[in-house]
């Protein structure tokens, strides 16, 4: 990253903003190839590859939901940028309870919940400051054991917990294994869609978003039903 070159910042940032609204068209034309309305799906920028200044760049290109995948990452990337645009700051990793209190003060949508310990933290955390905190659930949907996430029995019954009220599950977050290739991602998004409707229709309860999709296989993800896909290396190609 360059402080003091405007030239090069100045390419940086057209780079930054072809490759952003390439995304923005690439997800359109998933969405409408899937005869779902294009403004259903949420663009988040995950920042987590570059520093402060690229990640203005973004936001400047148009992107105002961001990602990052470390909590201090994101507490000082939402200190040192602008106050405008407001961001909707996004934690796609995982959270230690200790970082959790410096992290809430800007209301992330937390996609990675990965154990009760977690969400009941959020709860009494979000208790403390009187608010009420979305999240999502992160599901092992392959339940591989070398990826992270709940298996499908945890997550069915962590949304059987009745005593928390700080914090509202608004849906599942899922990543496709490493290697998998385009076939086997689409299964397993379908998989986590399935199990979406299926706890909707036994529960009774609402789980609107399906955080699914990143650089690699978002298409797949769409075409599944995401409604947030995580981009981040198709973002910064060729600026890094
Ligand atoms: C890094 C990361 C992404 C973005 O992946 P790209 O392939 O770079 O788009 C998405 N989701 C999570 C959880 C990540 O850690």
């Amino acid at each position: 990253m360059s402080t003091s070159n405007p030239e090069s910042d100045n390419l940086a940032f057209e780079r930054i903003r072809s490759n952003w609204q390439h995304v923005v068209r690439e997800v359109t034309d998933a969405a409408r190839q899937s005869g779902r309305d294009p403004g259903s799906v949420r663009i988040i920028g995950v920042s987590k590859y570059v520093g402060v200044e690229q990640t203005a760049m973004l936001v400047q290109a148009g992107c105002h939901d961001l990602a990052e995948s470390r909590p201090q990452a994101l507490w000082q990337k939402a200190d040192a940028l602008p106050q405008k645009p407001p961001i909707a700051w996004h934690m796609i990793g995982h959270v230690q309870t200790n970082k959790l209190r410096r992290l809430l003060r800007y209301r992330p949508l937390i996609h990675s919940v990965d154990s009760e310990r977690l969400l009941r933290a959020i709860d009494r955390e979000s208790k403390r400051e009187d608010r009420v905190s979305e999240v999502l659930m992160e599901v092992n949907i392959s339940e591989d054991p070398n990826k992270t996430g709940l298996s499908i029995t945890e997550t069915r019954s962590l949304l059987e917990l009745d005593d928390l009220a700080s914090v509202r599950i608004v849906g599942l977050m899922a990543m496709a294994g490493w290697g998998t290739d385009a076939e086997q991602a689409a299964d397993q998004f379908r998989a986590v869609a399935a199990l979406r409707d299926q706890i909707q229709a036994e529960s009774g309860r609402q789980l609107p978003e399906l955080s699914m999709g990143m650089s690699g296989d978002f298409r797949e993800a769409i075409a599944a039903g995401a409604t947030m896909v995580r981009i981040g290396s198709a973002l910064f190609e060729g600026v890094r």
